[in-house]
């Protein structure tokens, strides 16, 4: 994240000054979370929240249960929500939240006290004008309940917009679920109407067959490209004449959420997914899958960064000289942050919009922030992913002149 930052700061020549104004976290805040286990012993948790930024506005980000949890991945993580938020023109700031545990080695109701604890430690950070969570790596609908509840409790009415990723019934949103794939969308075609590239005799590869990349399958091939090869953590599947997105869906639902055992393509590795000749390569698993060991083999002709940091800093270079456009994670995967803001909005306004008017807005929104990126990217004469960072770093930098400071 820094390299990048770094990068983007200097051709921007921002000043020193400003330079540790962007780069400094507003806030950390790091609590003891002592909760009853249910064998009546009690485990102390550490919890963490950064806070990066709110010069755009209130800051919002996930929280990860995780036992890697850690201070320094937070604030990094956080740093990240707010160039996402900046690029795609959101007004917030970015945090991340994070406890060091393992949710699969605990029960409902462990996790359910760990969850209220936290909001309660956290009551002076969070609030729907102040700091605004959401779920990440080991939360979910579930959790984004208890927390709403509990924050709800403590200033004695329902505060739905004190969070997002709520479930419906909550006030959460239409369109959350499959909005970070709906994203991807739009950014693999508007990049490849730049690079005047018919979808429909266009190829993909996806790798990850999870929330994100299932619905990039379905919604690129429900625009013409033909999927080649789709992926999970079981290996890779490739059919030439295109796999039957429809019938992966039904498989892997059938089938405890894995691919293992589908019939309607050729087994390949998740590393050959990554080298074949297809027009579009989306990573949308996990991490650092994309390395200067393996940026060489890469043929696609464009990346779009479904997961958050598929390619490592290391990669860049080589991707860049092989002419490989990539849309970087920081615009193409945030059409899910984009819906949350919808979500946000709507609680603040007591009124649901149709699936259909948060589609088109999202689809729009995606649509300009593309734009705006691959502008600057000309204008500068550098890739997509440091025009991104030059894109949002531009806007934090001249809201704070306005703004001003002590
Ligand atoms: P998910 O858990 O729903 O799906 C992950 C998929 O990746 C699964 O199919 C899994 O089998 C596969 N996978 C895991 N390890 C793998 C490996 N080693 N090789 C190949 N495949 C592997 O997760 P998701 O919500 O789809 O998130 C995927 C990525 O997108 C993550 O990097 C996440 O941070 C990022 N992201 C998600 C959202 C969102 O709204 N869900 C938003 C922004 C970014």
């Amino acid at each position: 994240m820094m390299s990048r930052f770094d990068a983007a700061a200097r051709m921007l020549g921002i000043t020193e000054e400003m330079y540790y104004i962007l780069k400094v976290p507003a806030r950390q805040v790091m609590v003891g979370l002592p909760i009853t286990m249910d064998n009546g012993s009690i485990k102390v948790f550490e919890g963490h929240r950064v806070i990066h930024s709110t010069i755009l506005g209130p800051s919002k980000g996930g929280i990860r249960l995780d036992p890697a949890v850690t201070l320094d991945e937070v604030r990094a993580l956080a740093a990240w929500m707010t160039w996402k938020c900046a690029v795609v023109d959101i007004p917030y700031g970015g945090a991340k939240g994070g406890i060091a545990c393992n949710p699969r080695e605990m029960s409902a109701g462990e996790i359910e006290r760990l969850i209220r604890a936290y909001t309660v430690a956290m009551l002076d950070v969070f609030g729907p004008d102040r700091d605004i969570p959401a779920p990440d790596m080991g939360t979910g609908p579930r959790e984004m309940a208890w927390l709403m509840d509990e924050y709800s409790k403590s200033r004695g009415m329902t505060i739905n917009g004190v969070v997002t990723g709520k479930p419906l019934v909550l006030g959460g949103s239409l369109g959350r679920t499959e909005a970070t794939g709906r994203g991807v969308t739009v950014a693999a075609l508007s990049a490849m109407d730049k690079l005047r590239m018919n979808p429909y005799r266009s190829s993909a590869a996806i790798q990850g067959f999870g929330n994100v990349g299932s619905f990039a399958a379905e919604l690129l091939h429900e625009r013409g490209v033909t999927v080649m090869a789709i992926s999970d953590v079981t290996g890779g599947y490739y059919n030439n004449r295109g796999i039957d997105i429809s019938a992966a869906l039904a498989y892997r639902n059938a089938n405890k959420g894995t691919l293992e055992g589908f019939n309607g393509a050729e087994r390949i590795t998740n590393e050959e997914l990554l080298a074949l000749p297809v027009d579009v390569l989306v990573p949308a698993a996990k991490e650092d899958v994309i390395t200067a060991e393996n940026a060489d083999s890469i043929q696609a002709k464009m990346i779009v960064e479904g997961a958050n940091g598929p390619t490592s800093a290391s990669a860049d270079d080589i991707i860049n000289e092989k002419g490989i456009m990539v849309v970087p994670d920081i615009l193409a995967n945030a059409g899910g942050v984009t819906v949350s803001y919808f979500e946000w909005v709507q609680n603040r306004i007591g009124y649901k919009w149709t699936l259909d008017r948060i589609n088109r807005r999202a689809d729009r929104n995606m649509k300009d922030a593309f734009d705006r990126v691959f502008e600057t990217s000309q204008k500068y004469k550098v890739s997509m992913r440091l025009a991104a960072y030059i894109v949002a770093i531009d806007k934090v930098a001249s809201t704070y002149k306005y703004r001003g400071g002590y």
